[in-house]
């Protein structure tokens, strides 16, 4: 059967020729886009013609394009394997909306829903079929797909193969098979984790030394990055979702599951319409906040990083961070899920002292030997450069995964650059305080205690240990509380300070004794309540908005759309996307074959919705809107299984 496709491929003329024509025409007819995005037409293009492909492309990118249209246009099953099972329904409710024939196999199903698709599977009646990776194990499956027609394999979230990265997935490992087995079908394994690391593991393990590498700009042009001094978080946070994104949806990433849940209660408690997900809820709740997050207009999760992989919601309006990240890459894989469709997002970090302190306890608490905690370090030590930076975040994120950009002017430091100040002395003060509570009195001491000491309060623990005898008391009263914070935050940060053991003690590094003997200079970056200001100010500017005679016409059909999506029990995103709904807004077409012309109204989309949304242009159809796009929680869909594919941590913090 494989067969078939070879002699296809060789009759092929990629390059210009009538199947790379019928590429584009495929995404005109069937997606309803005008043109490829970045590389994806040498992909598309390069898989078509039956090459192996290795893609790195970041979230939002256009990855699924990249499998979908090659497998639309060779013949055979275009086989995708994912972890994500949880998101299968929707992923194939969303290809069937468009007129594209796919099923899945998991877990999930019971034996006749599963016989169905298999007999689909046979009789060539798929175009995609998605598998999860523990399904290849099995010899059932491998002979299933031995009896119909592959066209291609795709390798979703590859990056599940890289053993040190955060989402390994054992099974991913035996997919190198696949090559063996079906050696004439190309293989496609697409990621939207950049580090050159995970690239090369990606490579050799599914053993794809031989395919073409894309390796796309991991730029999100579209999403403002913001980092925060971490003062009162509640505040910030209450502040940020109300002036810059009242009514959208949104994610916020906690650290540990009872932040999460405290926070979602407070931001319930002050009228925003919010749900917590963590590990620690039982799976039925998990798949109900999950499902209500994809198909609700406006809703916020609060979460642990258990959530989140894999979700292609396309509105996601920002990602806020209360607790820092333990890396760069998992920063960015989590900011990422903000904005898919191009549309300007926030990504928008906390991040205070007590941050640093509880990272740099949870590392060394942490089991595996020393290299793995070194690693750990350098991960965290990455993120904290990215936090301390004076220059452009995204040129950081980006050089980050070795690629050069220039300064972007939608970051908060292109908006509102921050200034240096030199710390050299504040640097000494501190440091020697340390010194001399270990030298004098053989002591250590936390954050807390030692500003404390610097700024000359005699608080009950200073008088308890005699510290106002000590000859730096007070030395350090020209700075306030907050600053002196942020000096001990940024000395750890720089690596000039360190923390130890459960109480976060501070105690020197090797690099300390430069700053003491004045040989080093502390340049430091201050965080000018202004600076927060301008930004926000600029940010609120952002072109999120459409005329204002549009906006009635946007609302109505997003309530069409919110009806009509709670009819079908799919996301409403399925219907149609926030940039597509804006543009028909804006464009008011009259005929079917004005709406047809719109970016995101495929063929199929057309016959079925072109009518309705003419009526509700036409300013009929909107009679009974009063039940905005979902709002309530009811959906007579039933939601999707618990995301089974995710670990469960051993204590409160979801690794
Ligand atoms: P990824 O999997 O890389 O995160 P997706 O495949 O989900 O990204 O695509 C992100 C969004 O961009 C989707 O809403 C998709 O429909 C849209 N998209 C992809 N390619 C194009 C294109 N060529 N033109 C317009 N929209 C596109
Ligand atoms: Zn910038």
């Amino acid at each position: 059967m494989a067969q078939a496709d070879v002699e296809v491929v060789e009759d092929m003329n990629v390059e210009g020729g009538p199947e790379a024509g019928e590429a584009v025409q495929v995404l005109r007819r069937v997606f309803g886009y005008e043109a490829f995005r970045g590389s994806q037409q040498e992909i598309i293009e390069h898989v078509i013609g039956g090459g192996d492909a290795v893609v790195l492309m970041p979230t939002g990118g256009g990855k699924s394009l990249c499998y979908q249209i090659p497998a639309l246009v060779r013949g055979g099953v275009g086989v995708v394997v994912s972890p994500l099972i949880a998101l299968m329904q929707d992923q194939v409710d969303a290809l069937r909306a468009l007129g594209v024939r796919a099923g899945f196999l998991n877990s999930t199903q019971d034996i006749e829903e599963r016989r169905l698709v298999e007999a689909e599977f046979l009789a060539g009646e798929l175009d995609l079929l998605y598998l999860a990776p523990e399904r290849l194990r099995v010899e059932q499956t491998l002979s299933l797909l031995d009896r119909g027609k592959i066209s291609l394999f795709a390798i979703d979230e590859a990056h599940c193969v890289a053993q040190w990265g955060h989402d390994f997935r054992p099974d991913y490992l035996a997919l190198s098979m696949l090559h063996e087995r079906w050696p004439e079908v190309p293989r496609i394994a697409l990621t939207a984790t950049a580090t050159e690391a995970t690239h090369t593991e990606i490579t050799t393990r599914l053993r794809m030394a031989e395919a073409r590498h894309f390796v796309a700009s991991f730029d999100r042009p579209n999403i403002q990055y913001r980092i925060a001094a971490k003062n009162e978080p509640k505040r910030q946070l209450l502040e940020l979702l109300r002036e810059e994104h009242a009514g959208d949806a949104g994610i916020i990433y906690c650290l540990s599951r009872a932040s999460v849940e405290k926070t979602a209660q407070f931001l319930v408690e002050n009228g925003i319409a919010a749900v917590p997900y963590h590990a620690g809820l039982d799976p039925r709740t998990r798949a109900e906040h999950q499902a209500r997050f994809l198909r609700e207009d406006g809703l916020v999760v609060v979460a642990t990083i258990a959530f989140g992989m894999g979700i292609d919601k396309p509105d996601v309006r920002f990602v806020a961070h209360l607790d820092l990240p333990k890396s760069v890459e998992g920063y960015y894989q989590e900011t990422g899920r903000a904005g898919r469709d191009g549309q300007p997002s926030t990504a928008w970090l906390a991040y205070g002292l007590q941050d640093v302190v509880q990272q740099r306890k949870l590392i060394d608490g942490s089991e595996g030997d020393d290299a793995h905690r070194r690693r750990l370090s350098a991960h965290l030590d990455a993120m904290l450069a990215l936090c301390e930076t004076v220059e452009c975040r995204r040129v950081r994120l980006l050089a980050y995964f070795g690629q050069e950009s220039g300064a972007c002017g939608n970051c908060d430091t292109c908006l509102a650059p921050p200034q240096t100040w030199d710390a050299t002395v504040p640097a000494q003060k501190l440091l020697s305080t340390v010194v001399r509570l270990q030298r004098e009195r053989g002591q250590k001491f936390g954050a807390g205690q030692i500003i404390d000491i610097l700024l000359g309060k005699k608080t009950a623990k200073v008088i308890q240990f005699d510290h106002d005898a000590l000859s730096v008391f007070g030395i350090g009263a020209d700075l306030r509380e907050a600053e002196w914070r942020g000096v001990v935050r940024q000395l750890l940060a720089q690596g000039l300070l360190a923390v130890e053991g459960d109480y976060g003690t501070l105690v020197l590094t090797e690099a300390s004794g430069g700053v003491l003997r004045g040989d080093r200079q502390v340049p430091m970056r201050r965080e000018p309540e202004k600076a927060a200001r301008a930004a926000r100010a600029k940010a609120k500017r952002a072109p999120v908005d459409l005329p204002e005679e549009a906006l009635p016409v946007f609302e109505a059909l997003r309530d069409w759309r919110g009806r009509t999506a709670k009819e079908q029990g799919v996301p409403a995103y399925v219907i149609f996307h926030d940039a597509t709904l804006r543009e028909i807004a804006v464009l008011r077409p009259a005929s079917l074959d004005g709406l047809g012309g719109i970016n995101g109204v495929g063929e199929n989309k057309l016959a079925k919705y072109g009518q309705p949304i003419l009526e509700v242009l036409a300013g009929r159809g909107t009679t009974d809107g009063g039940d905005a796009a979902g709002a309530g929680s009811g959906s007579d869909h039933a939601p999707p299984e618990p995301p089974d594919d995710i670990e469960e941590p051993p204590d409160d913090i979801d690794w």
